[in-house]
């Protein structure tokens, strides 16, 4: 196959052509969000130029292009993750709705006095607090994997925290904070052994590596369009159809009842159960024309272009003196969290976006794994396809200057 050229990929993204400070902008916050081909930009367009209308697909013709294009969608997600079913997508708008529906429904409805949830210490304060919530409302034990110095899980650890008490298993597959890939099948594998259900956080995955749900067995799986080169405000739950199927809706109200009468409702089964009201159609067609860009990339050829730029950018970023890599796990994807010693964040921060390069600096929403790596915030640049080694470069060579102005 071709060789992965990034140059030529940043092509299709617009903003990437801006200056800022007037200088070509750098995009190295891609774990808060990506950028957006044109190809999806496009597609947006044209759903409110040619098929806008809401879903009830008899009702006319625009109605049945815009059910098509949505419910085509649907498909997509269910090819991007080996789902069994286009059933088991459930459109929400994001990682966080997507966790929140299942704390609410499974969740309220399963768990009770005395159950037990494990998260790991990496999650993202989206999958913590919905669990944290349902704990305390309901008199569950919260229960946390630990990790490593270098911010890896330790599954020996995991395997005692795991009892016949253990309800769920909710744990991230790539840390938002530190890049930390997590043994996904055997913590699933695990949790399955001991009767637990699991959900996977698939945010800061989906965008990196092949996920495949058929392969890895959660019986939950959330992302977020956003960080897929696709838009804000649509994401997908995963969940396997059954349980779906047993779960009480989270919203309710239209497009997910068979019957109402004021003595009895009947709803749908999955996904349009979970679909109360009107969706967010034009985003979810906008996800759909993502995961197209995004599969004819190939994902796996994504992963290893993304790997060898972390591995040129993380051996440049340790030659500077006073840099402190926070989370140095043996697998890691796109993160590369650090402090400099002498700066303040906010400092590093400021000096990269005045040469155009964009970074986030803080607590990143994980506040319990950068405390237990010693630290309260970070300087996080993280890394798309469609970043070059130039664009590292840049990135490097501001650090360096940095240092000439203070010495
Ligand atoms: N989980 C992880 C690991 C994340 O990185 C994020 C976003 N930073 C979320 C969950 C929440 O995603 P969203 O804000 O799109 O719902």
């Amino acid at each position: 196959s071709a060789p992965f050229d990034a140059n030529l990929i940043k092509k299709d993204f617009p903003i990437l052509r801006e200056t800022v400070n007037g200088k070509p902008l750098v995009w190295f916050d891609n774990a808060a969000t990506t950028q957006k081909p044109q190809s999806v930009i496009d597609r947006i367009a044209y759903f409110y130029e040619h098929e806008n209308s809401n879903i009830h697909r008899a009702a006319h013709e625009l109605a049945a292009r815009a059910s098509d294009a949505y419910e085509a969608a649907r498909e997509k997600v269910k090819t991007f993750l080996n789902a069994s079913s286009v059933n088991e997508i459930v459109f929400v708008r994001g990682a966080t709705e997507g966790i929140n529906l299942v704390a609410c429904t499974w969740g309220d409805q399963n768990l009770n006095s005395g159950d037990e949830i494990i998260v790991s210490n990496l999650e993202h304060h989206a999958n913590i607090v919905p669990w944290k919530r349902l704990a305390d409302k309901k008199g569950l034990k919260l229960r946390v994997i630990p990790v490593d110095d270098d911010g890896q899980i330790l599954l020996d650890e995991y395997a005692k925290l795991l009892n016949s008490k253990t309800r769920l298993v909710a744990f991230t597959q790539v840390s938002n904070a530190l890049g930390t890939v997590t043994p996904a099948k055997q913590i699933v594998e695990m949790a399955h052994a001991a009767g637990a259900k699991v959900l996977i956080d698939g945010a800061q995955s989906v965008s990196h590596m092949k996920v495949d749900v058929q392969n890895l067995n959660p019986d939950f799986l959330v992302f977020s369009g956003h960080k897929l080169f696709g838009p804000t405000g649509i994401g997908a739950l995963y969940g396997k159809e059954d349980l779906l199927n047993e779960m009480q809706p989270y919203q309710s109200g239209g497009n997910m009842i068979q019957d109402v009468t004021f003595e009895e409702i009947k709803y749908h089964k999955a996904p349009n159960r979970f679909e109360a009201g009107t969706g967010n159609i034009a985003d979810a067609i906008g996800l759909g024309a993502a995961i197209d860009y995004v599969t004819k990339l190939g994902i796996e050829n994504i992963g290893q272009y993304e790997h060898q730029l972390l591995e040129y950018a993380t051996k440049l970023l340790k030659e500077i003196p006073g840099v402190r890599l926070i989370g140095t796990a043996a697998n890691k994807a796109s993160v590369l969290s650090f402090n400099l010693q002498g700066y303040s964040n906010d400092h590093v921060g400021q000096a990269l976006n005045k040469e155009g390069v964009a970074v986030r600096t803080g607590h990143h929403c994980a506040q319990p794994i950068l405390r237990r790596m010693g630290v309260e915030t970070t300087v996080r640049p993280s890394l798309a396809f469609y970043n070059t080694t130039q664009d590292v470069d840049t990135f490097i060579q501001t650090l360096w200057e940095l240092k000439k102005v203070r010495f």
